[in-house]
């Protein structure tokens, strides 16, 4: 870069210059990223091994923090439900990673969801703890039965309860309706130590404990 032309000292020289290369890059990060390459690094993200990896370290550190959290006296973890312990990555691959609120309905009552190995593992080591465990799902009221059976069959047996929308809460945002049903569980007894979740709504707001963030390059829920 030069600025001989201009009649000013070096240190000028020098600020112009940085707030040449900052408005430059602030310009550059104003495009979006195009759609169908941010699909494809999705799809690489998930195929290449580094979302089990993610998974792997996010849950390795969960595990070594709870081996120092006793279960006494109601302790208890909560676990939202999609893509935090069942997958939804297929279905939404096959739809171009849409999402079709009758279709999502749809994929819901079929209940054949893959459980997310990696979280199933931690939820196994929090049950063999005797650690009480919540579902706490953004899926709704109807959906229920189907989400009991889902659960079961990828061997999530053991929890207190499942918690869905009801529908006084449909028009809630995710992280209002999760941290009142979290609140109303403390006052029920439930000394909540953690809380497991791939949305920071699902996270924050309080009454959480311990915060566990599951890796998604996929959707966001406020
Ligand atoms: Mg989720």
């Amino acid at each position: 870069m030069c600025f001989r032309w201009l009649n000013i000292t070096r240190n000028s020289r020098i600020i112009l210059a940085i707030v040449f290369f900052v408005t430059v890059s602030g310009c550059v990060h104003h495009h979006p990223l195009n759609l169908t390459i941010a699909k494809e690094r999705v799809e690489k993200y998930h195929s290449c091994g580094q979302y089990d990896k993610d998974l792997d370290n996010v849950v390795h550190c969960a595990l070594k923090h709870f081996k120092n959290i006793s279960p006494c006296n109601n302790a208890t973890v909560v676990f939202d439900i999609d893509d935090t312990i069942l997958s939804g990555y297929c279905n939404e691959k096959s739809i171009s990673f849409g999402y079709i609120p009758k279709l999502s309905h749809e994929w819901i009552l079929r209940a054949d969801a893959p459980a997310i190995q990696q979280t199933k593992h931690l939820y196994d080591y929090l049950v063999g703890r005797g650690f009480h465990i919540i579902f706490l799902t953004g899926r709704k009221h109807d959906e229920y039965d189907a989400t009991i059976k889902n659960l079961n069959a990828q061997g999530f047996t053991h929890f207190d309860k499942l918690i869905v929308r009801e529908q006084y809460e449909q028009n809630l945002t995710a992280k209002a309706y999760k941290s009142a049903r979290r609140k109303q569980l403390t006052k029920e007894g439930y000394r909540i130590v953690g809380d497991v979740g791939d949305q920071w709504s699902d996270l924050e707001g309080g009454y959480s404990g311990y915060k566990i963030k599951i890796p998604n390059y996929r959707y966001t829920i406020a």
